[in-house]
């Protein structure tokens, strides 16, 4: 039976208990429960703060918040069937239980992805932050927040458990029987829990030093190898790099390991993508009629193109460095990459159509001359919000306008990339084909292979449909040829 458990009862609830409780347990518990708030200048347990990296710190909360989210459902069941009312203190306990579980459970059915302990540490927090600012204690860093919070949840969920505990005796002196299973299993839930968050600090580091020696023997190792947090596909068995050195990342670039393809696949592509840029796009014959603004978004598309295909070759270069942190901003620099290709992908294809819808009016050439005139501030400031607001509002346009044939004739150019995209995305996700034949496509043909190439297609196919539709653009606004009035 766990320590925290047992002083918390003993102290709360004079239920009587064999339980050993130990001084230390009971101290920090009697503290937390006079939900005082706790000043930085009170001295963080010593012991605690040398031991526990922030890491360790959020791989604990992010365990303890799983086991939160179990003992939490249970003890909700078990209110909902007992009708059991708490005290206005406890019951605040409760709500913030209530809380810190919803904001956090989003993120429990998902595979495991980089950063994802701290980023639920950090929901955990502001969640605490932005409702119970003064109960929780007054830290300094994330993980010093962390891992007070994760101790004051612990001792409410664990006050609740004790008060639940007594109820169903008094419900089971009364012949309740149904109460005891459900209580039961919470128990045993809370034991798992405890034990599990204890042993976190440690398998963390342990695991990192056995990965290191695993590589520095073969150079390349196995998914079993593999701290859990460096773990993202479990069908691609073996070929990862583990190392300490940044230098040793980056010429790994050049010996064959799983990441090869990845890493040049972006590589080269990027290569294509500048060469595109500065070389086939200004020679092209569409790039006499742009305009300033025609170039800067043709310009942001580009950017982001580069953007995404440079993030994504560090990452995948420097995934195998065995130092938490820098690889997770490693990944966060990947996610970033791809969302901002989208969203200026976007642009491109809104911009266009916003020619077609505005050149309607056959104000389009003069239009796009006068667009930065001062007195034009109002029609700037439409275009930006419709552009912003209404993701929909040309394709909508163009089918009421031209109907649905010409809408798709004009959308047809960006169907391929659309496609490619799409189709990557839904390969990336699924794991496919590697699931069905783990370990055959450990150094090529895996998922995520596909998934670059498909970025790459999308972003090519994209640069061709922009230039069609910018050609047609200019071709329907010339045959208008009206002015603005
Ligand atoms: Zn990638």
């Amino acid at each position: 039976m766990s320590r925290t458990y047992g002083s918390l009862v003993l102290e709360r609830e004079a239920v009587s208990s064999s339980r050993d409780a130990s001084p230390g347990g009971r101290n920090e518990r009697s503290r937390l429960l006079h939900r005082g708030r706790r000043h930085s200048y009170e001295p963080v347990n010593q012991t605690q703060a040398s031991v526990y990296s922030p890491d360790a710190i959020y791989v604990k909360v992010d365990l303890f918040l799983h086991e939160l989210k179990k003992r939490f459902d249970r003890l909700e069941q078990f209110k909902k069937e007992t009708l059991t009312h708490f005290d206005a203190q406890l019951e605040r306990g409760y709500q913030a239980l209530r809380e810190v579980r919803d904001a956090c459970s989003p993120y429990h059915s998902g595979e495991l992805l980089w950063g994802v302990a701290r980023h639920r540490a950090k929901i955990f927090v502001e969640t605490l932050e932005a409702g119970y600012n003064d109960v929780i204690p007054t830290r300094e860093t994330l993980d010093e927040k962390a891992h007070a919070s994760m101790k004051l949840m612990e001792s409410y969920l664990s006050e609740l458990e004790a008060r639940a505990h007594s109820r169903r005796k008094d419900l089971l002196d009364s012949g309740w029987k149904r109460v005891d299973d459900s209580i039961n299993a919470t128990l045993d839930l809370f034991e798992e829990g405890y034990d599990k968050a204890k042993k976190a600090k440690d398998l963390l580091a342990e695991s990192i030093s056995h990965a290191l020696k695993q590589a520095a023997e073969s150079r390349l190792i196995t998914y079993e190898d593999l701290p859990v947090p460096w773990r993202v596909n479990p069908h691609i068995t073996r070929g990862y790099r583990f190392t300490e050195s940044k230098i040793e990342c980056i010429t790994s670039m050049f010996k064959p390991s799983n990441e090869t393809v990845n890493i040049w696949s972006h590589a080269i592509g990027l290569i294509i993508v500048l060469a595109i840029a500065f070389h086939y796009y200004p020679s092209s014959d569409a790039f006499a009629s742009f305009s300033k603004m025609d170039m800067l978004i043709a310009g942001c598309f580009f950017a982001a193109a580069c953007k995404c295909l440079i993030c994504s070759t560090m990452w995948h270069t420097m995934n195998g460095i065995a130092d938490k942190c820098l690889m997770e901003r490693f990944a966060c620099v990947d996610y970033t990459g791809i969302s901002f290709l989208v969203a200026a992908s976007i642009l491109t294809t809104e911009w266009t159509a916003f020619y077609s819808v505005l050149g309607l009016a056959g104000t389009i050439l003069p239009w796009r001359e006068s667009f930065n005139r001062a007195d034009m501030q109002w029609a700037r400031v439409a275009f930006y919000v419709s552009l912003a607001l209404t993701g929909f509002a040309p394709v909508l346009q163009l089918n009421i306008t031209r109907g649905i044939e010409w809408t798709f004739y004009f959308y047809a150019p960006i169907t391929k990339s659309v496609c490619v995209y799409f189709v990557g995305a839904i390969i990336y996700a699924s794991h496919v084909p590697e699931k069905w034949w783990p370990g055959l496509f450990d150094y090529a043909g895996a998922s995520h292979n596909i998934w670059h190439l498909a970025v790459l297609g999308g972003i090519l196919f994209h640069y061709a449909a922009m230039m069609e539709l910018y050609r047609g653009a200019f071709k329907r606004a010339s045959e208008c040829g009206c002015s603005i009035g």
